[in-house]
């Protein structure tokens, strides 16, 4: 609080040459304070209301990321296919808060691609030894960046195939069912493909995914999961549980699990305990290898920004490394040293790249060093630091604007209330809110989109809404809120019912 108070004060005084040094105290994660009773003690030394666009504007200004915005391309309204230009300033930024779908195109992803494009129009086969990213190991080229980001050592960390894919490789190895012990769990509500990957594996040993998939719910009239409810599950179930997976950061409602408690009962049982990191990767501090997590798997499309469908990360424990676990086998898990002898012995890689199987996409791997390479001009203790106070000032401004007083009833017609079903906690979610509305959140989602408010709709009825701190910025959040209000009223006069409203 204190130090807080003379950062503020500073900023007010005409010479901002401090304003750097002191940028560091509030967006410092680590003080305890909840973000928004953060922002408003800032507001309050400032003589600012949180809500007035020069608090906003004030914040960018104090924000020591605020230059990263400018390494990436950030969609204009005017190119988006969805907006309606007539009530909208066509030159603007979009509002982009959907880096949890799909993060933002780095400006050197060109570049580098252009690169790598020239170099196999000039080189051929060659381009496979040459050149910054030869291609027979470029993906050996960043996983030490990633591992940075996810908390690896060095072996820990295989890039190659898709997420999905990833997580079968994985369950391959760790998904080893026995009558005893034949069960799965996982959170209910998981995403649709992990879901299908737990049943499928289930099927594929000949066992029933009724009997042997075992999806945590919520506790009536809650969205999120209590910690206490999922240790409770594997004290009462563990012993029946082969593998344990969850994803990392809940896609539907934002809600960050308790990975080194839920990892360190899960193993207590005897079981694996493995996560998908999707949500998490990029966005929320991980330290996979110290948590002792057995194995994990995660995207680099969402918050890792590097193009739609790119390549997947892989996580593997060290103390795994030298594993005899069932695999899919593939030339590229062949030692590198004895690869090319082609004599049909395996001599597989210890660790992460024994995994791997096929040789790496080289023209995928190039927008994943771009992406790193803005990783790499900060940390994600750092990221963490600002994304906490800038989705902390959204829910802050949303609590303000639209929370539903005790007493009020859903359908009375005239006011709009906006529940958020993430945990407010900053420790227990990222980047992501999950909005819930008392009106139709199609004519919602649709009215946002016209106004350039990039988000996206996960049924039953959920907006998410990811302010992804690599470019958004305190202002966004302001505009968001402008476009919101203005959508809401749009969106509650409306009453033809929209076609998709029929899903709800
Ligand atoms: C985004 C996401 C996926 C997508 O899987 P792909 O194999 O990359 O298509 C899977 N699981 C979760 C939890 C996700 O959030």
């Amino acid at each position: 609080m204190m130090a807080e108070a003379a950062v503020a004060a500073n900023g007010t005084t005409t010479s901002h040459s401090k304003s750097s040094k002191d940028a560091g105290h509030i967006f410092n994660s680590q003080d305890g304070l909840h973000p928004s009773e953060k922002l408003l003690s800032i507001a309050k030394q400032l003589n600012k209301n949180v809500e007035d666009l020069d608090f906003a504007l004030y914040m960018d200004e104090q924000d020591p990321l605020r230059h990263l915005r400018n390494d990436f391309f950030y969609p204009k309204m005017k190119d988006l296919v969805s907006t309606d230009v007539s009530i909208l300033d066509a030159e603007e930024d979009c509002v982009y808060f959907c880096g949890n779908s799909l993060g933002l195109c780095p400006r050197n992803t060109k570049q580098h691609m252009d690169v790598e494009l020239d170099k196999w129009a000039k080189l051929g086969v060659q381009g496979h030894l040459n050149g910054v990213l030869p291609w027979a190991h470029c993906d050996e080229c960043v996983d030490m960046d990633m591992a940075r980001l996810v908390g690896a050592k060095e072996g820990e960390i295989a890039l190659m195939n898709g997420l999905t894919v990833n997580l079968h490789l994985t369950l391959i190895s760790f998904y080893r069912p026995t009558p005893t012990r034949h069960k799965i769990l996982c959170e209910s509500k998981a995403f649709p493909s992990d879901h299908y990957a737990f049943e499928s594996q289930i099927r594929l040993h000949g066992y029933d995914p009724a009997t042997s998939l075992v999806c945590i719910e919520p506790r009536q009239g809650e969205s999120t999961l209590r910690t206490e409810d999922i240790l409770k599950k594997i004290e009462e179930e563990g012993d029946s549980i082969a593998a344990v997976c969850f994803s990392g950061v809940q896609y539907y409602t934002g809600q960050l699990y308790d990975i080194p408690t839920i990892t360190a009962a899960g193993q207590k049982k005897g079981c694996y305990v493995g996560w998908d990191l999707a949500h998490a990767a990029g966005n929320v501090e991980l330290y996979l290898h110290d948590w002792n997590v057995d194995f994990a798997c995660w995207c680099t499309y969402k918050y890792m920004n590097s193009s739609a469908g790119s390549l997947g990360g892989f996580f593997l424990h060290e103390r795994h490394r030298h594993n005899d676990f069932p695999k899919l086998l593939g030339w590229w898990g062949h030692a590198m040293d004895t690869r090319f002898k082609m004599d049909n012995k395996m001599d597989l890689s210890p660790g992460a790249y024994g995994y791997r199987i096929s040789n790496p996409p080289g023209l995928l791997v190039v927008p994943t060093k771009a992406s790193m390479e803005v990783f790499n001009k900060t940390s994600m203790k750092e990221l963490v630091g600002k994304s906490r106070l800038l989705t902390g000032y959204l829910e802050l401004l949303i609590n303000r604007c639209y929370h539903k007083p005790a007493g009020a009833v859903d359908g009375d017609g005239d006011h709009v209330y906006v529940d958020i079903i993430t945990p407010s906690d900053p420790k227990q979610r990222g980047a992501q809110l999950s909005l819930s509305f008392n009106i139709n959140v199609h004519q919602v989602i649709n009215e946002l989109s016209r106004r350039g408010v990039v988000c996206d709709k996960r049924l039953p009825h959920v907006i998410r809404v990811s302010p992804a701190p690599l470019y958004c910025s305190f202002q966004d959040v302001h505009r968001f809120m402008r476009y919101l209000a203005d959508s809401l009223e749009a969106a509650k006069n409306c009453t033809e019912p929209v076609d998709s409203s029929k899903h709800h």
